[in-house]
Formats: structure tokens, sequence, C-alpha cells
């Protein structure tokens, strides 16, 4: 028998405007989202509406563990916004004791008054998309925010949990904007650790196709950092991070000890999750499912989307949660990596086929054991921090290469 899944992913599409770097499902509203008495604006009603009645369609509830309002920017939200959603959650599905319930929040879209409100709603752990400390990086990245919005935003978020109104929190910054040199990323380091954040995520910059950057890429205007400047970007990450006592649990994420974040290690490892909202994918138990990108679709869907028919849609327990080579592409992103054996014996290899694939694929991956990329410990498999973490893309090439070969 299946187990429901004990983590929710919640997606608010909403943003002020989008940024030149992003191909996310958003919601462009404008600066100026209009709130009445606290109850935001009939676009972001409406389609709370939709979600909590797709919440709600769900039938197999468990107690979740885990909750993470993700966007978009969820901040746009009025805090009595955030506690309905969490409330529903309560309502219907429980939350366990010590559950982890974390919100993206964007500089210069809260106030400290909202963020007491989002605490009171429920929200224990927050995710600050800081981006950068540089205002003209900001401003060429399309943020709305600048240099003050943040350091008020790290300030209220540090005092909170100093004072022990939430558990953790993290500041998200990307390495290789287009402008940023060396010293510039150095600063960027620095001035997050001012504020103590518990959590650093720094996220690598991609150019995703429809987005500005790759319009101004195309057309010769935009230049990135090149492999060598990425690089050494890469290597005082690390430095600067490992001195001041972050460990790299995964190949974006840094933490201090205790505050890793417990909601994306269930993507890491593969377990089931739900996930409500324009756009969102989830993976209770079975084969992925993605919803409508668009809002009048997502909305026919949710008026359509018979109950039995989503579950039925949902419950295939014949289907592994992910694909072998997706497992091992998630496995080797965190620290302590993956065992390849044991992941083979779960695809329901006997022990001749395994022995058979396992040789085929270090075969394929001599090198990167050689150069010291990949490492091992017995048949468990990691990359090695920082090279082999830096350098991942070839290893899990590779292996994709491996996969498609044995198939
Ligand atoms: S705030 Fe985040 S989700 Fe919204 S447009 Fe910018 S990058 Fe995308």
């Amino acid at each position: 028998m299946f187990k429901a899944p004990r983590s929710a992913y919640i997606h608010i599409p909403f943003c002020h405007r989008r940024c030149f770097y992003c191909d996310f499902t958003v919601i462009p509203l404008g600066d100026k989202i209009e709130s009445i008495d606290g109850f935001g604006s009939k676009t972001i009603n409406e389609y709370l509406f939709f979600l909590q009645k797709e919440i709600l369609s769900i039938k197999h509830k468990s107690p979740l563990s885990t909750i993470y309002i993700g966007g978009g920017t969820p901040s746009v939200l009025d805090p009595a916004q955030i506690k309905d959603l969490i409330n529903v959650f309560e309502s219907n599905y429980g939350i366990d004791n010590g559950a982890e319930i974390t919100m993206e929040i964007d500089p210069a879209s809260f106030n400290k008054n909202d963020l007491i409100g989002f605490i009171r709603a429920g929200v224990n752990r927050f995710s600050l998309g800081a981006q950068s400390f540089n205002n003209n990086l900001l401003e060429k990245a399309g943020r709305r925010h600048g240099l003050k919005d943040i350091e008020n935003s790290c300030l209220w978020l540090r005092d909170a949990k100093k004072n022990g109104l939430i558990r953790s929190w993290s500041l998200d910054l990307i390495q290789d904007l287009p402008g940023s040199k060396l010293d510039l990323w150095k600063s960027d380091l620095e001035k997050a650790l001012i504020f103590q954040p518990p959590h650093i995520s720094i996220y690598d910059l991609n150019i995703e196709d429809g987005t500005v950057f790759k319009r101004l890429i195309e057309l010769g205007k935009l230049t990135l950092p090149s492999d060598e400047e990425s690089f050494l970007n890469s290597e005082i990450t690390n430095l600067i991070l490992k001195n001041s006592g972050y460990s790299r649990y995964e190949i974006s994420n840094y933490s201090l000890p205790g505050h890793q974040s417990r909601h994306n290690r269930v993507y890491w490892k593969g377990l089931g999750w739900w996930s409500f909202g324009q756009g969102s994918t989830s993976s209770p138990w079975g084969s992925k499912f993605t919803r409508p990108k668009l809002s009048k679709d997502y909305k026919k869907w949710v008026i359509n989307q018979c109950e039995i028919k989503l579950e039925d849609s949902l419950i295939n327990t014949e289907i592994p949660y992910l694909d072998l080579d997706e497992k091992i592409m998630l496995g080797l992103r965190v620290k302590e990596g993956i065992n390849l054996k044991k992941l083979f014996i779960e695809q329901g290899w006997d022990e001749a086929k395994s022995e058979i694939n396992l040789g085929k694929l270090l075969k394929t991956w001599k090198k990167y054991r050689e150069n010291g990329t990949l490492c091992n410990q017995g048949d468990r498999f990691f990359l090695s921090d920082p090279i082999g973490m830096d350098l991942s893309n070839q290893v899990l090439i590779d292996m994709f290469k491996w996969w498609d070969d044995i198939n």
C-alpha cells in the first residue's frame, strides 16, 4: 500500500514584474498591487479560490511535515491570505508538530509588519531572493529591489531568528550575473555574511529561451562572465563560505549545522510530494504531473478535473517515483552522494545485470574518477567538493548517455 506524501509545494505565480532572466510560470501584476483591507487584488483572490479548490480535491490526505510556499513572489500576498492557505492544510491534511513551513520572500515586496504577520500565520522558515547586493547588477537583471531593501529585509530576518520567532532563513544569491567580476562577487558574499543567514543558496545563472537576457545575448548586447571567471567565482564562494562555517550539502546550497532545507531534501531523495497551483509539478507516488501553465487553462483544469480522475492519474504504484537516471542525477547533487548498488536493486536488477551495468557506467566515468571529480566509498559515489560539484555537468551528461545506451 502506498503512503501519501508528507510534503506539499504551493505555487504563488504573482510577481510585480518579470525579471530579465526568468522563465518561470509567473503573472506580472505591476508595481502597485492593490491591497484593500488586506485581501489583495481580484486576480489574486480568484487564483486563491482555485488553488484551495485543488488542495481540497485530494482524497488521500496525510499530515504534512514540510510545506513550501514558492513562486513567483508569495510575499505579494497578505499575511491573512497566507494564514488561510496554511489553515486549509491544517484542517484538512493536518500539520505535524515541528513541521517546516517555508515561504519565499522578495525584498521590497513586504515590510516588517508583513513579516510578523507571515510568522503568526505559521511560517517558520524564509527564503529571501536577494540575488545581489549590487544596485547596478540588480537593475541590469530587471530586479525591482535595491541594496537598502535587502539590508532591511536581512535585519528583520536576523532579528526574528535571534528572538526565536523563526527557525531558520536562507539568503539566495545568483553567481555569474552579467557584469559581475570577481571583486564584486566577493563583496556580495562578504555583505551576505554580515547578516549571518543560517543558510545560503548560490544559484548559477541559466540563460533560458524567451527571456530578455537571451534576446540581449543574441543581439550581442550582453556579456556573461567567461568560463574562467565563472570558475574563479565558484572557487571564492567555496573558500569564503567554508571559512565562515558553512557546509556545502548540495551543489547550490550551503548551511550552518542544523539549517538544511528539509523540504528540498524530499526532492533530492526522490520521495513523493504534493504540488498545487498553476504550472507546478507534483510527484505523489508514480509519474510526475504538471498543471497547466496559463491561468485560464489552470482554472479550466481545476473545474473540469473530477476528483477521482485526478487521483487515478496520480495513483500508479507500478511506476517508480523517478527513473533511475534521474535518481542518480539527484543523488549526486547532495554531499553524501548515492549508493549505486542499492539503487540497482531497487530498480529490480539481479546481481548479474547490476554488475554488467555498473561496469559500463564505471567505464564511462573512468576519467572523472582518475581526475578526482568523482569519488567513491564502497558502493557510494559522490562528487568531490569543490571541483566535482562545480564541474558536475559532464559527469551527468555521460551518465545520461550510459542510460540511453543500456535501454
Ligand atoms: S521575482 Fe522571481 S519568480 Fe518573479 S520574475 Fe523575478 S525571478 Fe521570476
